[in-house]
């Protein structure tokens, strides 16, 4: 028998916790069908940072990184911990150490009252750009250095052409190379070099100012979208009015060379919400099709399909949370969504 897929459960602060536990139960679901997998659940975060002085020890990093083979993850932010020095070393430390440089992020949605003609899909560089957190603060300065590097460039836009090409949709790459010479730069050079790679991929770039502005105005008129962490962040909270919301969008990063056993990371787009946590209120959905991204990543695609399907389902049924305008609880939506699922 061929070993189980260990998957680390990392629910983290916050809503995290609360949408993290309406899906695991579809891993048992999972097994009921007959996967082969393995929960290890993780309780790094913030309540454990406060309790024993631990982000993410040594240990756990390396549990994670070699014996694991993807980690669902909830969200990481905490009012308490107001320079989020928990958050970089957990969240950050996974996604730069584990090489996850391709942050998926799709926007096609499902809801009703939401136009399903509108079929997105951002490709966010992960590990680098302003987000390396390297700078100074100086009286009456202040520096953030952004860091691009060639091999992370060049691993997100390869997957974003590879997707383009498979699925014969046009790819857009959202830069401001129009003033961040050196590092957009870059990017337009890589781009460059790919596109001549992929003559058949209907490319072209675009300024990422005046790609806001088109996104909203004609979002069906774009397909897949490539941008460097900062952009992309931006980018994907933008789409994701598209589904409904934050509490709708859900994530995969992958390591496409993959280094390391553990190389994907699934989490809803959305963060901690200290607003809403602890309430029940916390949509569920964006963690659901999270999951639903890390089984098709697994090759489970009779799993993914039908995850996504339930959620469809639920959401047609009238189920919604009180960010879609509906009166349902984070459990009762998430009862529903499973509900759904084939036996
Ligand atoms: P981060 O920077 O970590 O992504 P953020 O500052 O962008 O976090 P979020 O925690 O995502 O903020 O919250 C943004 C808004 O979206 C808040 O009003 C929050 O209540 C709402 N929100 C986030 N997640 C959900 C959810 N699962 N269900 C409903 N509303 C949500």
């Amino acid at each position: 028998m061929s070993r189980p897929v260990r998957i680390a459960l990392i629910p983290g602060d916050g809503v995290g916790g609360e949408v993290m536990a309406e899906a695991v139960p579809c891993l048992d679901w999972a097994v009921a069908r007959g996967r082969c997998l393995e929960a290890v659940p993780l309780p790094y975060g913030a309540e454990h940072y406060l309790a024993t002085g631990e982000t993410l020890p040594e240990h756990a990093f390396t549990t994670l990184r070699d014996g694991c083979d993807a980690v669902l993850f909830g969200a990481v932010g905490d009012p308490r911990i107001p320079d989020g020095r928990h958050a970089e070393q957990i969240l950050l430390r996974l996604r730069r150490e584990l090489e996850l440089a391709v942050n998926f992020r799709p926007c096609r949605p499902l809801a009703p009252g939401f136009d399903p003609a509108i079929n997105l899909e951002i490709y966010r560089e992960n590990t680098e750009g302003p987000y390396c957190l390297q700078g100074t603060t100086e009286p009456g300065r202040a520096v953030d250095y952004a860091i691009h590097t060639e091999p992370a460039v060049h691993r997100l836009l390869a997957c974003a052409f590879q997707r383009a090409a498979v699925l014969g949709r046009p790819l857009l790459l959202a830069h401001k190379a129009n003033v961040l010479k050196h590092g957009h730069g870059l990017w337009l050079r890589v781009y460059a070099d790919l596109k001549a790679q992929f003559p058949t991929v209907d490319a072209r770039t675009m300024h990422a100012d005046a790609l806001l502005c088109a996104l909203v105005q004609d979002p069906k008129a774009f397909g897949i979208i490539a941008a460097d962490n900062y952009l992309g962040d931006l980018i994907s909270d933008l789409t994701a009015a598209y589904v409904g919301g934050m509490g709708m969008a859900p994530s995969l990063s992958w390591a496409p060379h993959r280094p390391f056993r553990c190389a994907a990371l699934a989490e809803p787009v959305h963060g901690s919400a200290p607003d809403i946590a602890g309430q029940g209120l916390a949509n569920p959905v964006g963690m659901f099709l999270s999951l639903a991204l890390l089984f098709r990543h697994l090759g489970w695609e009779p799993e993914a399909t039908a995850l996504e399907a339930a959620v469809g389902e639920a959401l047609h049924a009238g189920f919604r949370t009180r960010d879609l305008g509906g009166t349902h609880g984070t459990s009762e939506m998430g009862k529903a969504v499973r509900s759904q699922l084939p036996t």
